[in-house]
Formats: C-alpha cells, sequence, structure tokens
C-alpha cells in the first residue's frame, strides 16, 4: 500500500491527512494515531501491516461513513440515539451509519403509538456487539441495519406486530416484555 492509499483511507473515514498527497508528514502520522486510538489496542502513528489490516477490516466491515441527510425529515429521533454504547472503547460511536430505512420506521412506530420511544442499542461495534449476551456474531447492528428498542405503555409482542408491517423489515422479534429488535436486512438504499 502506498502513503497515498494509506491517507486515502484514513480520509475516507474522516481523519485529517493534511491532503492525499503521498508526502508522509505529521498529519499523516496524528491521522494514523487518531486512527489507531480509535480502532486498535496501541497507537504509536505509525502505519505498519496491523494498521493497514485494521482499516481495511473497518471500511469493508461498515458502511461508508458519511452523514446522512434524511435526518431533517425524522421528527422524534436524532442519530445521537443510535450511538455504539461502547463509551468509545471499541468505536468513535458510528462504525456504521444508520440506514434510512430503519430510522424511518422507528419514526412510523413513534407516531403509529403516538408515544414516546426508547432505543437500547442501535449501531454496534464488533467490541460491543460481542458483549451483549445472544448477540450474532454477524448481527445487523454491525452494519446500521438493526434496532433495538420499546415504546411507552406498549407490549413487545403488540410492538413486533406492527414492527413486521413496515416497509423492509425482515427480522422482528420480542427481546423481552417490551424491547423489540427490527432489522432490515435487504434494505441497499439510503445508508
Ligand atoms: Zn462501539
Ligand atoms: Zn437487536
Amino acid at each position: 500500500m502506498t502513503d497515498k492509499q494509506k491517507q486515502l483511507l484514513l480520509a475516507f473515514l474522516g481523519y485529517d491527512t493534511g491532503g492525499i498527497d503521498g508526502i508522509w508528514g505529521p498529519m499523516s502520522r496524528r491521522a494514523t494515531e487518531a486512527f489507531q486510538k480509535d480502532y486498535m489496542e496501541t497507537a504509536d502513528g505509525l502505519f505498519g501491516p496491523a494498521t493497514e489490516q485494521r482499516i481495511r477490516e473497518v471500511i469493508s466491515g461498515g458502511e461508508p461513513v458519511k452523514k446522512q441527510d434524511f435526518w431533517g425529515d425524522i421528527r422524534f429521533f436524532c442519530r445521537e440515539e443510535f450511538r455504539c454504547t461502547c463509551g468509545g472503547r471499541g468505536c468513535t460511536g458510528f462504525p456504521a451509519e444508520p440506514a434510512e430505512r430503519l430510522v424511518r420506521n422507528a419514526e412510523a412506530v413513534r407516531r403509529h403509538f403516538g408515544v414516546p420511544a426508547l432505543v437500547s442499542s442501535g449501531v454496534r461495534c464488533q467490541l460491543r456487539n460481542a458483549e451483549l449476551p445472544g448477540s450474532a456474531a454477524n448481527s445487523l447492528h454491525l452494519r446500521g441495519k438493526a434496532m433495538d428498542f420499546r415504546v411507552e405503555g406498549i407490549d413487545a409482542d403488540t410492538l413486533c406486530t406492527y414492527v413486521k408491517t413496515l416497509p423492509d423489515v425482515d427480522e422482528a422479534y420480542a427481546i423481552d416484555g417490551s424491547f423489540v429488535h427490527m432489522g432490515v436486512l435487504k434494505y441497499e438504499g439510503g445508508a
């Protein structure tokens, strides 16, 4: 991998390398270090084989990391509610963006029942996903395509039944008496 390719990958994930010019200066080293702090165990600022492998994983494992503009239409949820709950230990919060369809479905649920909804788990990084009991290794949460949530005063079965009527939902099940997992596996547009 050339220095220019390394800069390109760092920049793609939002780390400022001071340009993609193939000149490996202090900003490229700082960007590497910032990436390592976010995604690796140690941060030395050196872009070696381990860093190269990790950045490939991060990029191929998630959706393109870019802010989606559909949030302007969303009234009852904000992007922050979908943030990974690892507390910065495994990611910077959004290893993938919440899929537009998922968020629009959540909005539909909120409108249908007319009472507040609470997201308990939105996007997850590998670390967070692995430590949650019962989560699948290839969980849709890793790709921003699933959320766990409840609606105030509505039992999980009622919520689940409604969730199943929404577009692109191919995973809908009760986690307990009140929380439901909603996933949009086949949805490819928007995020
Ligand atoms: Zn995380
Ligand atoms: Zn879930």
